[in-house]
């Protein structure tokens, strides 16, 4: 039985898939009532982090702060041997510092974080991405096959959220352009559904026409199970992380600054944003 800690719109759908599978994890949440959903999904439910603590522990957790509060209380609970994956994501430099901390109890703390949303969590198509000890992977991997159809081991620790924050920052950026290029479009008299027509079968399509597009921003069903308080918090680390390591950016930086002074709140759904700015924003 693995453990699973966070159980929000990521963490929730993990635990459906693995009781699905047949093997319902360990879960534990700060909020009661994510913790009773996760019951009611077949989770056996514990009272505290550390009551998770097993061979492998699953995190899927808003932010830096909230993970180092929940290894502390995790990790002296945890067997020698285990290893943590951790699928929230997070600047590189905490995971970098978690994995140091982890090593004295004998525990792989591996940074995992994800690509695919609550809905690839849900079908076990998960991209993951993972950095730190390859030998904690090979480890863990039958169990995190359950979940990520897709798993790469990208480097050392800090490396999964690398390459998690650059395919965001890529994500943030598309949804900026796909919105401003189709609003374009559509005030010089071409519709959205035309120019998508063409653009998705010829050189000018990305993730947001070919996905997000088609199905939350243009038939306004904004449930992807993804906050823009999330995208932003990606697309801050993001621009931290490229300020650190001396790789200006340009385009990207007008993004991420676009996703900063949106207008749309930190709760609402991330594709809200991208139709705020084709409906104008300003
Ligand atoms: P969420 O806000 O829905 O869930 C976070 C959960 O963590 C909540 O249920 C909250 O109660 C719980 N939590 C907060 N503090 C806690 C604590 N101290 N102990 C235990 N639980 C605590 O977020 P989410 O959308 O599920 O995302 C989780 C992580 O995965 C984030 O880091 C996010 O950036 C990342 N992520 C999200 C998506 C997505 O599509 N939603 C996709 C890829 C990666």
């Amino acid at each position: 039985m693995i453990g699973l800690i966070g159980l929000g719109n990521m963490g929730l759908a993990m635990v459906r898939r693995l009781v699905t599978g047949g093997h319902p994890p360990l879960a534990y949440d700060l909020d009661p009532a994510r913790r009773a959903l996760a019951e009611t999904a077949g989770a056996r439910v514990t009272e505290t982090a550390a009551a998770c603590a097993t061979h492998l522990v699953v995190l899927s957790l808003p932010n830096d702060q909230v993970v180092g509060a929940v290894l502390s209380a995790l990790l002296p609970a945890m067997p020698r041997g285990g290893v943590i994956a951790d699928t929230s994501t997070l600047d590189p430099l905490a995971a970098r510092r978690f994995a140091t901390e982890a090593a004295p109890y004998g525990v792989a703390y591996l940074d995992a974080p994800v690509s695919g949303g609550p809905a690839g969590a849900a079908e076990g198509t998960l991209t993951m991405m993972v950095g730190g000890q390859k030998g904690g992977l090979d480890a863990a991997r039958p169990d995190l096959a359950r979940i990520a159809s897709r798993i790469v081991h990208v480097g050392d620790a800090g490396a999964g959220q690398v390459a998690k924050l650059v395919n965001n920052l890529l994500v943030a950026t598309h949804l900026v352009a796909a919105a401003e290029a189709l609003r374009l479009g559509a005030r010089a008299g071409v519709a959205p559904d035309a120019l998508l027509a063409v653009i998705n079968a010829a050189t000018g399509r990305s993730g947001a026409t070919e996905v997000n597009w088609p199905r939350w921003i243009g038939n306004g069903h904004f449930d992807s199970g993804f906050s823009a308080g999330l995208m932003r918090k990606d697309a801050r680390l993001a621009g931290a992380l490229a300020t650190s390591v001396g790789a200006p950016l340009d385009v990207c930086d007008r993004a991420i600054s676009v996703w900063g002074h949106s207008g749309v709140a930190d709760d609402a759904d991330f594709n809200r944003v991208a139709a705020t700015i084709f409906e104008g924003y300003r």
